[in-house]
């Protein structure tokens, strides 16, 4: 158990992802949600964005709302909308307070007006002072915006992509925790690509700055092997061997979302693509992942004019050009 950065949410560093929440039944999350509580995990994560994710997982929580910490986040930009949000949060969750409401997923563009007066971080400081929610995060897959993040004292956790292929965070992460901000981090297996859950979850939590990682889980099997991995974090010679292998596995055809490879001059939102595609083949989430592929719009891979042009500036050296049609081969032909 921990405290979340300097906020008063006490966890175990196992938390609970929910967007596979969308893909079973209310029973089931009923089921999963028992599990939960029987092994301790008290930190559950969700979005408005993961459609009927916060309505089931209110249903879920009534009677035992006091044993779990209830983290949620909105898309909304201004600060209307983020005010309707949190209510809406409030309706679905079935809690009169919330414990962390976050900006989700916020980009370079966005960061530096979500402060004004019309926007969205007034709303949340209003929630804030009427009690409704107790703290405030931020989420994003942009390593620029969460280094300002961390210069800043607005915000009480930070939430951002970490794994065994993706640790460009390391340094901010190392940065956030020594300042008292939470850390907190996503895709545990890199949106479905590392196969070990066991081993992605100890790589991840045997690094001290790292509050909790917060993998999806939708069945009791997913929630006993998740936990179990808090017995030793200890990586051992044989943990790291497989790491490194993982590693060379992944390592010239995974998207780590840096967006260096942006701008397009066709626009194309290179890494949503990716991240897209990935939902829809590995993480059987195939009609929400169709559903944000579609509105992409002119962002979408089949805008490629295939100039090449990201992949001089890609530092990973990925084929993007041959990758972009692969998503076009399995999004396109199951619209
Ligand atoms: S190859 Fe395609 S995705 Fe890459 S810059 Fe050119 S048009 Fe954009
Ligand atoms: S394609 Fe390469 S440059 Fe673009 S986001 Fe992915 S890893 Fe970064």
């Amino acid at each position: 158990m921990r405290n979340l950065g300097n906020t008063d949410i006490k966890i175990k560093r196992v938390g609970f992802g929910g967007i596979p929440i969308q893909r079973i039944t209310q029973e089931e999350t009923n089921i999963v949600i028992d599990e939960l509580e029987s092994q301790g995990i008290n930190f559950i994560d969700t979005a408005r964005g993961y459609t009927v994710s916060e309505e089931y997982i209110g249903n879920a929580l009534q009677g035992r709302r006091g044993k779990f910490y209830i983290a949620t986040k909105s898309m909304s930009r201004d600060y209307e909308s983020m005010k309707k949000d949190i209510e809406i949060s409030l309706s679905n969750l079935k809690t009169d307070y919330i414990d962390l409401y976050q900006i989700h997923n916020i980009k370079p563009v966005e960061y530096d007006t979500i402060f004004d007066d019309d926007k969205a971080y007034k709303a949340l400081l209003e929630a804030k002072e009427e009690g409704k929610i107790k703290n405030i995060g931020i989420t994003s897959h942009s390593l620029e915006v969460i280094e300002k993040i961390v210069e800043g004292d607005k915000f009480a956790t930070i939430q951002f992509p970490y794994n065994i292929v993706e640790d460009q965070a390391d340094a901010v992460f190392r940065k956030a925790h020594k300042k008292g901000i939470g850390t907190i981090t996503m895709k545990p297996l890199a949106g479905g690509a590392i196969d070990d859950g066991a081993l992605a979850i100890k790589y991840i939590l045997s690094k001290e700055y790292i509050d909790v990682a917060i993998p999806g889980m939708n069945n009791v099997k997913e929630v006993q092997e998740n936990v179990s991995v808090l017995q030793d974090l200890n990586l051992t010679p044989k943990d790291n061997e497989k790491i490194e292998k993982i590693r060379k596995e992944l390592n010239g055809n995974f998207c780590r979302r840096c967006e260096y490879c942006l701008p397009c001059p066709n626009n194309v939102n290179i890494p949503q693509n990716f991240l897209m595609e990935g939902y829809f083949t590995r993480y059987n989430l195939k009609e929400w992942a169709l559903e944000r592929y579609e509105s992409l719009g002119d962002g979408k891979a089949t805008s490629c004019t295939e100039c090449g042009l990201c992949e001089e500036k890609c530092p990973y050296n990925l084929p993007i050009r041959k990758m972009l049609k692969n998503v076009c081969e399995k999004l396109e032909v199951n619209k």
